[in-house]
């Protein structure tokens, strides 16, 4: 029983007791009804000190709520509460729930003043850290697992509060703090060092394999050594290109919040770009046919940024379309309906090659994902193009849609903020 129903129970009794006295005395008369009214004092003494206690207790839980005084207002912990962006929650010396705050309300439905935190919550590690930190005043931290709430991670600090000399704490304030994000981007960190080392290694692995057996059993083989020479330059250029993307990729990162400025025609750069793409495209004997805007499209953005993501687009038509293909370039400028940026400046690069199977189409643009591993890394590929086209696009505003048809041809439309 707690110490709280303890006194409930006195002070039941109190009143049913007081309440059988007084009807005795109605009928009783002398010496009885004398012994009736002694009784009575006694009993009202009795409730008399129970309410003195109660208050005492009351007094306690309003001591330990005032934080100090501004100007003719006092401060209270709900003030304090108010304003903490955390779930926050105040639990007496017995583990009974004095005080939260909103927060703590919207995390906790059945969070209530006066009712022990198992009712509440019944996690073992909340109650193991909440008793530990009541008996030693020591801070304890436990892992809440919410429930119906998949991946998201609580993370609750039970500090002690007011603690004197060699006495346990009289109170201990619990404090929630989502950490699922932060828990989500460390672990994104590591895929992505596990998925670069794994992409550097591979290459490297064959370069060292060759470098062995032409310092062993092919040392004298003319014809091998040209062979092998050949195949290394491609890893140490497979290599190279990986860094150069993963330099790209973080280069963008850094610049993420940063808005670009410049006005870049977009009539121009992609005429740029197919400059630079051409001998690629003829090597596999892919067309490709541009429809510019009739009037100059200037989009608001970064020329080498947006250079890139253009170059990737058409890269990947040419690698993925169908040798023999072609690929068509469209530039249209088209409203918004949005007030911030009403004129949009819209680049659809279309393929005549296999297309994508939609399960895919909602993954390209994360970190190392592809179709096939196997022919990308065959063709040149490193994993990281569509990501970085999303980051760039990120940054200036932009969106990137794919629509693909399996047989018949991919899709990928650019849409940048403009200048009218
Ligand atoms: P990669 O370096 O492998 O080309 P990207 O990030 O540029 O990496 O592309 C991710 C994957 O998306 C590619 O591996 C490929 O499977 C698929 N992909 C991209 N563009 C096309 C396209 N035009 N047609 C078919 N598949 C494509």
């Amino acid at each position: 029983m707690t110490r709280d129903n303890a006194r409930l129970g006195l002070a039941a009794l109190c009143a049913v007791a007081v309440l059988m006295l007084a009807v005795l005395s109605v009928w009783a008369s002398g010496p009885l009804r004398d012994g009736i009214f002694f009784a009575c004092g006694l009993f009202a003494a009795g409730a008399a000190l129970f309410a003195w206690s109660r208050g005492t207790l009351d007094q306690k839980a309003s001591d330990m709520t005032r934080i100090g005084s501004a100007s003719d207002k006092t401060l209270t912990w709900m003030d304090l509460a108010a304003a903490m962006p955390d779930p926050a929650i105040v639990l007496d010396e017995a583990s009974v729930i004095l005080n939260y705050n909103s927060a703590a309300r919207a995390l906790f439905e059945r969070l209530r003043q006066g009712v022990p935190l198992e009712h509440v919550n019944r996690d073992p590690e909340l109650i193991a850290a909440v008793s530990g930190t009541l008996r030693n005043g020591e801070k304890n931290t436990a892992r809440l697992v919410p429930r119906g709430s998949a991946g998201q991670r609580l993370i609750a600090t039970v500090a002690p509060l007011g603690i004197t000399g060699e006495h346990p704490p009289i109170a201990a304030l619990i404090t929630i703090h989502d950490e699922s994000e932060q828990h989500r981007l460390l672990e994104m960190r590591t895929d992505f060092i596990a998925n670069a080392s794994h992409e550097l290694r591979t290459p490297l692995a064959s370069v060292r394999g060759f470098i062995e057996t032409l310092q062993g059993p092919a040392r004298n083989d003319e014809k091998a050594r040209e062979r092998f020479l050949a195949i290394m330059a491609d890893q140490a250029e497979r290599m190279t290109r990986l860094i150069d993307d993963l330099l790209l990729l973080s280069r963008v990162e850094e610049k993420a919040n940063l808005k670009p400025t410049g006005r870049v025609d977009l009539n121009d750069l992609i005429e740029d770009v197919l400059r630079s793409l051409q001998p690629f495209a003829e090597e596999r004997s892919v067309a490709i046919d541009v429809e510019p805007a009739s009037d100059p499209l200037m989009a608001m953005g970064d020329r080498d940024e947006l250079f890139q993501v253009f170059h990737n687009l058409v890269e990947n038509a040419v690698k993925y379309g169908r040798d023999g293909g072609y690929v068509k370039i469209s530039l249209t400028k088209k409203a918004s309906g949005r007030e911030r940026f009403p004129t949009l400046a819209v680049v659809s690069i279309s393929d005549n090659g296999p297309g994508i199977a939609p399960e895919h189409l909602p993954r390209l643009t994360e970190r190392f994902y592809r179709v096939s591993a196997e022919h990308s890394r065959n063709i040149g590929g490193t994993g990281l193009g569509l990501a970085i086209v999303k980051h760039v696009l990120n940054r200036h505003q932009g969106e990137l849609s794919v629509q693909s048809v399996v047989g018949q041809g991919t899709t990928f439309k650019v849409a940048l903020p403009a200048y009218k």
